[in-house]
């Protein structure tokens, strides 16, 4: 037994300590021995069908521009030495102030057309957690999220209630106009017509195949009615703060076009967010009824903390061979606690910025 203790506290040495290398899970970033911790920071701004061409020069900039200004923020707070907790606050309530993403301001609008915001946080030194869900009147879900963690005996507030205790706690209530933008409308309108197309079609195939005595033609075009087309923009940050303790935090408007009283895995602990001082933090982006399912962010912590797996490879173990044989798609940050960043994602696109092991922003989208 003591052996095997000791064969595997090596293995997970050497995956802190290996050389960068490329292999068939790909690039293992910034690596840093146990001896040599730092700080870290990470940020995504939601994975989807973002490719080279599908955004102008002008949006690609602006978006470039909002999320080293998110990083830096974060980092800047993590070097004068607020917790990882503050830092990841920090960094989410930018980007959900800015129309840019799918959280707070940006956030997408449901079938219905309204606004119904998620997100969470998680303290991974004290595995406290906080989340919110349904929320229509909060400007930054991710501070209510904190208040609960922090504030509250419970992890999870929805609804109504959840705004009560926000105005309990002196968190910001704005009118539910507050949140409606040109853009994300003008997305609801052409999913819901796209949608409508597509019934209209679906059911000529039927009764086209009912005089052909062909039932079964047509079934297929339930996945394609549901297949979410028009989807990416949530934020997340994971950070690494000067005393070792990790943090993510995770916050979204959902998916475009959902059903009354929907809740994606943004909110949920353990699916979207998770954060546990002896492994890693993550955040996640993507289809969140899969990411539900598979229990994406803590499946990751525990294949490094039963599996002795460096962070990349558990990211990529999880994204890239779990969600995707699953059918879902989408990516996630992740950290740990020696500074190693994971990220991964199997979709076109996801934004994204981290610093770099000479503290420098870097961004990517593609
Ligand atoms: N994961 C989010 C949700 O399912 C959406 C996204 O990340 O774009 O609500």
């Amino acid at each position: 037994m003591k052996r095997l203790l000791s064969f595997v506290l090596l293995l997970n040495l050497f995956g802190s300590i290996l050389p960068a290398q490329k292999g068939s899970f790909g690039e293992i970033k910034q690596l840093q021995g146990p001896q040599n911790p730092r700080l870290g920071f990470v940020i995504h701004g939601g994975a989807g069908v973002i490719t080279k061409g599908s955004l102008t020069p002008e949006k690609e900039k602006e978006f470039r521009a909002k999320l080293e200004e998110a990083v830096l923020a974060g980092y800047k707070a993590l070097q004068a030495g607020k917790t990882s907790v503050d830092a990841v606050e920090i960094a989410i309530r930018i980007m959900e102030d800015s129309p840019l993403f799918n959280a707070g301001k940006g956030a997408v609008f449901t079938h219905d057309g309204k606004n119904e915001l998620d997100a969470s946080i998680m303290d991974g030194k004290t595995l406290g957690a906080g989340s919110v869900a349904g929320l229509r009147r909060v400007k930054n879900p991710i501070t209510l999220a904190r208040a609960v963690m922090e504030k509250s005996e419970h992890v999870m507030m929805i609804g109504e209630g959840a705004e009560k205790f926000a105005a309990e706690q002196k968190i910001e209530l704005v009118d539910p106009k507050y949140f409606w933008t040109q853009h994300r409308w003008d997305a609801l309108q052409q999913i819901l017509k796209e949608e409508n197309e597509k019934k209209v079609k679906a059911k000529g195939q039927k009764e086209k195949a009912k005089i052909d005595g062909d039932e079964s033609s047509g079934s297929s075009q339930r996945s394609e009615v549901e297949k979410p087309s028009n989807r990416f923009g949530t934020v997340g940050a994971v950070a690494l703060d000067k005393n070792g303790d990790l943090a993510a935090g995770t916050s979204t408007g959902g998916m475009t076009n959902k059903k009354y009283g929907r809740v994606g895995d943004a909110p949920i602990i353990g699916a979207g967010t998770y954060a546990n001082d002896q492994t890693c933090a993550v955040s996640a982006t993507g289809w969140g009824e899969y990411f539900i399912r598979l229990g994406v962010a803590r499946d990751i912590s525990s294949q490094m903390e039963y599996r002795a797996m460096p962070i990349q490879q558990a990211s990529d173990l999880v994204i890239k061979q779990k969600l995707q044989k699953l059918g879902g798609d989408g990516g996630v940050i992740a950290i740990d606690k020696f500074g190693n960043i994971g990220i991964s994602f199997n979709s076109e696109g996801m934004y994204r910025a981290y610093i770099n092991a000479d503290g420098k922003p870097v961004v990517e989208i593609y």
